[in-house]
């Protein structure tokens, strides 16, 4: 039985967009300017996708300008790299000028398939789809590596996902794991608070040169589809934008790597000969696709994605994927960059379902 505060939903449609965030949105902007039945759910109560629930000192690493979905610029912000609340301002005010079909709070919990639809099960009801677009994120997924000790361990332990700002954390000893973009800011974040910071890396920190942000990240995307990447993804790979709080804390000699932890402890963990005690980790270890509500079709391969042709299942190209990571097409996980992969799918889709080649 549908719960009653859940929104009705149509028993059919030609394209179901599972996730209302940026790259939701993206899709929901090439759908209508195609005029294809669409609609998108989202089991969030509010607009804003992954961004609603990240740190709050979290920053773009672009400019507004290099940070925009297609069709609307992101307003400029006074500063450089404009935080959160400006990203959720600005999803918000998307979805509104665009009038997007939007069912909220909706959420998919498995999906199947026959020769007639793809059929969407949701806490609301069944859509049978003829199409399926994914955008789903990873930010519901997080991952976090097994470490021999680790259910010894008997501090407070959580993943990036959950890390709200530093304030939980005043007077503790804290150990970020993690030696990416998440694990440098989160650590840089801390500093004022925290009795100690231990930033816990596999590598060696590799910063962008100060000057480089998402706008170089960006280029590197379009070089990419240009064909001549090499040369760009040797010098961006796994580098961290050096944003300025992390400048700053690198600056005054606050962010003190330490190797990766050999083994836990019930009151910390083992890294060579030394031992460290902490009150909790930060696992900042990334995320993987949210894909559990295909699991039903069998998508995904012994990598742990779906095998695609551009952004289309090989298995069943009814499903679709866009704004998980390069292999949804290249900066596919950007607010910039996940335009030209909704685009590109909803290009194909709208042709397969007989409309005319517009936008
Ligand atoms: P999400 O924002 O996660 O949206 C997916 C939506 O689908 C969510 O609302 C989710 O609740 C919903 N959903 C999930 N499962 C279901 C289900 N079964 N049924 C219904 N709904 C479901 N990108 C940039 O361009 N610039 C940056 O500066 C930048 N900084 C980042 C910083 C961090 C720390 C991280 C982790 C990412 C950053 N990104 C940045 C990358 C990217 O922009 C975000 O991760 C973005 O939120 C991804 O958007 P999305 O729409 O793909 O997924």
């Amino acid at each position: 039985m549908p719960d009653r505060e859940r929104p009705s939903l149509p028993e059919r449609a030609d394209v179901v967009v599972i996730g209302g965030g940026q790259a939701g949105l993206a899709c929901g902007y090439w759908l209508e300017r195609q005029g294809v039945d669409y609609l998108i759910l989202d089991d969030q109560s509010g607009p804003g996708g992954a961004w609603q629930s990240t740190w709050t000192s979290l920053r773009l690493f672009s400019p507004a300008s290099f940070s925009s979905l297609p069709g609307r610029p992101m307003p400029a912000h006074p500063d450089t790299f404009p935080p959160v609340e400006h990203v959720l301002d600005y999803l918000a005010d998307y979805e509104q000028r665009y009038r997007l079909t939007i069912a909220r709070p909706v959420r998919v919990l498995d999906t199947t398939a026959d020769d007639e639809a793809v059929r969407v099960r949701t806490d609301a009801g069944t859509i049978a789809a003829r199409y399926v677009i994914n955008a789903t994120g990873t930010w519901r997924a997080p991952f976090v590596p097994q470490i021999e000790g680790q259910d010894r361990y008997r501090g407070r332990q959580l993943h990036s996902a959950h890390y709200r700002g530093p304030d939980d954390f005043a007077g503790e000893r804290v150990a970020v794991v993690g030696g990416g973009n998440s694990g440098v800011q989160i650590a840089a974040d801390l500093i004022q608070q925290a009795s100690a910071v231990h930033l816990v890396s596999l590598t060696r920190l590799r910063y962008l040169p100060d000057d480089v942000d998402g706008r170089h990240l960006f280029k590197s995307a379009t070089e990419r589809i240009a064909g001549n990447a090499a040369e760009q993804e040797n010098q961006l790979a796994g580098k961290i934008v050096a944003m300025p709080a992390v400048r700053d804390a690198r600056e005054r000699g606050a962010l003190r790597l330490r190797a990766m932890f050999d083994r836990m402890t019930p009151e910390g963990a083992v890294i060579g000969r030394s031992q460290i005690e902490v009150d909790s980790i930060i696992w900042c270890t990334g995320y993987r696709p949210a894909l559990r509500h295909l699991r039903s079709l069998k998508l995904r391969t012994k990598d742990g994605v779906p095998a695609v042709e551009g952004q289309r299942s090989v298995k069943d190209p009814r499903v679709a994927f866009v704004g998980y990571g390069d292999w949804t097409g290249p900066a596919s996980a950007t607010i910039i960059g996940v335009g030209r992969t909704a685009k590109a799918v909803v290009r194909e889709i709208s042709a397969e379902l007989g409309h005319a080649e517009g936008g």
